[in-house]
């Protein structure tokens, strides 16, 4: 018989089962009969979910229902699973703050056990200026005020500011969303420090906010200060691939949190505009593979801005942000372009 994965087989990380053990609970005194849980989890924290639905049964007389469609963030919360369920568990991700829709689903942010001081302190020469802005994911907010006292006793002003009501927590950032790194406190940083691994969120800091950024990754200790040259190189190649397309595709995701309907609108208008065809596709789940049917000569993506930059090489067509297709349109400059992000009010 397969083992089940323990979730201590993965330490590295809190799924707070306490506080899913009492919800359940909670839930449970309000209703007559079993409780229906859904459980939702991010690609890389699914390898828990048999172990977590096993736990649950164990330890509650709820009945548990796993998501097994992709998910990549609080964006795109299982509806029909919401429905089907008194209360759905969602790990790995920050409330976005959505409204109604949140009000059966209890997020569950996973937060990193990894301890951000030594590669805060190693990341501390590579910062010479005063006045240093933090950063990070969700998993790592617990310790932004430890982060914090190292640079403070290094000398430092540190500044951890408020994102827009996208976002859960002073200094988090999203993909979509780096408001922490561009509010009117943020002005105020000569540089800024981002914990945590993978370089797009410090990419879209960087880009949004013009200052320097040095990533300290708290599970390898490895600090170095972010360079986007290579990354400005290759969107210029895809803005360049599209620069005579005649015919575009523009993709909006029903996604709950990426539903940019009128932004959509606003591109066929432009398109249509300057004489280009444009169309309107309409999908869920947004995969390379989908766009093979739909013969454009470029995509404009309004769904997850990190689409557009993830996946890019793996699309039929060149994929562009809405500011790249203004500037392969001529209605944005070059030394304009900015990452795509969905901000406050951004959704329809
Ligand atoms: S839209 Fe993309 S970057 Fe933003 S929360 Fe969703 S998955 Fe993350």
């Amino acid at each position: 018989m397969t083992e089940l994965p323990t979730l201590t087989s993965d330490s590295s990380y809190d799924f707070e089962m306490k506080a899913v053990f009492d919800e359940i609970e909670k839930i449970s005194k309000t209703k007559n009969g079993r409780v229906v849980v859904g459980l939702q989890f991010p690609e890389g924290l699914k390898k828990h979910a048999l172990g977590i639905a096993s736990l649950i049964e164990e330890k509650t007389s709820a009945e548990v229902y796993i998501s097994a469609d992709p998910c990549f963030g609080a964006c795109d919360l299982d509806m029909r699973l919401i429905e089907k369920s008194d209360i759905l568990f969602h790990f790995g991700h920050a409330e976005l703050k959505q409204g109604a829709i949140e009000n059966k689903v209890k997020f569950i942010e996973t937060r990193s056990k990894a301890d951000v001081s030594k590669a805060i302190a190693a990341a501390v020469p590579l910062l010479p200026e005063q006045t240093i802005g933090i950063l990070t994911t969700v998993q790592h907010v617990h310790q932004l005020e430890a982060a914090r006292k190292i640079l403070e006793d290094a000398g430092k002003t540190v500044i951890i500011s408020n994102g827009d009501s996208r976002i859960a927590y002073p200094g988090q950032i999203l993909g979509c969303n780096f408001s922490a790194a561009h509010s009117d406190d943020s002005e105020n940083c000569d540089a800024f420090l981002y914990i945590g691994s993978g370089q797009f969120h410090p990419i879209g800091a960087a880009i949004s906010s013009k200052k320097r950024v040095v990533c300290a990754d708290p599970f390898t200790a490895d600090v170095f200060e972010l360079n986007y040259r290579k990354f400005l190189m290759q969107r210029s190649a895809v803005i360049g691939n599209a620069a005579d397309a005649e015919t575009f595709c523009i993709i909006v995701s029903t996604k709950n949190g990426q539903y940019r309907k009128t932004l959509a609108d606003s591109i066929q208008n432009k398109a249509k505009a300057h004489g280009k065809d444009a169309f309107i596709l309409f999908m869920d789940f947004v995969s390379p593979d989908q766009m093979l049917s739909f013969k454009a000569d470029a995509f404009v993506n309004t769904a997850c801005p990190r689409l557009a930059i993830d996946d890019s090489g793996r699309y039929p067509a060149p994929v562009l942000t809405p500011q790249e297709f203004e500037i392969v349109l001529g209605e944005r400059e070059w030394e304009d372009l900015v990452m795509d992000e969905i901000l406050e009010g951004g959704q329809d």
